[in-house]
């Protein structure tokens, strides 16, 4: 049996039309959705990040702006900007770029979001939310990883979920979200003893550990749905998942490959964010 391998280029690309035409609605009723992308210091990689979310919103009809700060910028005068931005009634989203530099602190930026702009869901009051499941933003990629399940017909209700990966911006809310779409979620960490026996009991199998190609044929249940959110570059540049492809595609009913499905999905949820925050600063039901 081989995998059915998730072609992120149909999937993302029929998403990101459909996001485009809500967008084109909303300018029609005279709002523009706009996004304000915050960026500190030289990180090449963030820059990379920055360049592709600004891409993908011209590219929907969303505004975007990118403030692109110097390494020495102090977290007054990032707060300052941020106060700002919060006032700008054409920005309906902020996202701050992280790393930050050491010397910000990056929770204290996170709280002077103002909960309705902020499209990553990183402010207490948000994941709260989400906790509770009230209605506001979802954190982008796991969110993501829920719309990647469902356009690929997987049926998630009463089905076994493990996580791998407890950070606040991947595994735990992902656990959340799983959790609303009626999963049965266990989380497992570096701490866990026994991963192999917890994750081969896995119908929906997330990775996002961050390490290289950890995950082999014998931590998936045969028939199991495979997603890999990790992001790592191998000694020869290449990029790969937490998942050894290779060894897993066999074995599994459904996988996602790295790069092409989860990155590209968590900047289309990052646009949804975006979309869904003007519509409710305009006052326009979201189309479900
Ligand atoms: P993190 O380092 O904050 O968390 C990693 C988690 O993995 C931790 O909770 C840790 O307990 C767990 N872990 C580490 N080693 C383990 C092991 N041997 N066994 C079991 N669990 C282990 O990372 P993160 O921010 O959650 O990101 C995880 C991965 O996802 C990274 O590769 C990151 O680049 C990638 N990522 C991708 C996207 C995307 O858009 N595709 C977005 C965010 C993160």
């Amino acid at each position: 049996m081989s995998a059915h391998v998730i072609n992120g280029k149909e999937l993302v690309g029929a998403y990101r039309a459909e996001i485009k035409e809500q967008v084109e609605q909303l300018v029609k009723q005279g709002v523009t959705p706009g996004l304000a992308v915050v960026i500190v210091g030289d990180d090449p990689a963030s820059h990379v990040y920055v360049r592709n979310k600004h891409r993908a919103c011209e590219e929907a009809g969303i505004y975007s702006e990118v403030h692109k700060l110097p390494e020495e910028t102090t977290e007054d005068e990032l707060l300052e900007l941020i106060r700002s931005l919060n006032s700008n009634a054409s920005i309906h989203g902020i996202l701050v770029q992280s790393p930050l530099p050491k010397h910000i602190h990056e929770e204290r930026v996170v709280e002077e979001i103002d909960p309705e702009k902020d499209v990553d869901c990183f402010h207490p009051v948000n994941v709260g939310n989400l906790m509770i499941g009230k209605p506001g933003p979802a954190p982008c990629t796991p969110a993501g990883v829920i719309e990647i399940l469902k356009k690929a017909g997987v049926e998630i209700a009463g089905k076994h979920a493990v996580v791998i990966g407890r950070s606040n911006i991947v595994g735990k809310p992902m656990g959340m979200l799983l959790l609303r779409e009626n999963a049965t979620v266990t989380t497992c960490h570096s701490r866990t003893a026994n991963l192999e026996q917890l994750t081969s009991q896995a119908d929906i199998l997330i990775a996002a550990i961050g390490k290289p190609q950890v995950i082999k044929r014998q931590h998936v249940k045969p028939g199991a749905v495979v997603i890999d959110v990790g992001i790592n570059r191998l000694e020869s540049g290449k990029l790969c998942g937490d998942v050894d492809f290779d060894d897993v595609v066999e074995e599994a009913s459904v996988i996602t490959p790295v790069p092409g499905v989860v990155g590209p999905m968590t900047i289309t949820i990052l646009l949804r964010n975006t979309l869904e925050a003007a519509q409710r600063a305009a006052g326009v039901a979201a189309a479900q």
